[in-house]
């Protein structure tokens, strides 16, 4: 059995730069057709809870716009998403780690050196 890719492919969804969500830029409210690989998720805070809202960065003005309905895209793709961003943010926050470490044992060693 071969796996089939071509739903994801087919899968487009027509916006317009609107800067939906964005304030420190100004769209140009440029049409685009968007496929999944240019889908990116952010998170907001939505009263006291964390949320990941979805949405494209224009390649003209580079302003960010979220979907205005997240129905239009399918749930497949949606999760397809979610994963790719949450093992970045995982990556991320395992390099932050490790980052850390390597400055704790820094200043161990300053210390010990000064004392
Ligand atoms: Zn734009």
């Amino acid at each position: 059995m071969k796996k089939i890719d071509s739903e994801a492919k087919i899968w487009t969804l027509e916006v317009v730069c609107n800067g939906r969500k964005e304030e420190n830029f100004l769209p140009c409210g440029q049409a685009w057709e968007v496929a999944e690989e240019d889908i990116v998720v952010r998170k907001e805070w939505y009263w006291d809870s964390e949320i990941e809202i979805f949405g494209f960065i224009c390649p003209d003005c580079g302003t960010f716009t979220q979907f205005e309905k997240t129905s239009l895209i399918p749930e497949y793709i949606k999760n397809r998403c979610l994963i790719k961003y949450r093992m970045e943010q995982e990556k991320a926050a395992k390099s932050r780690k490790k980052v850390r470490s390597i400055l704790e044992k820094i200043f161990k060693r300053q210390r010990a050196v000064e004392n």
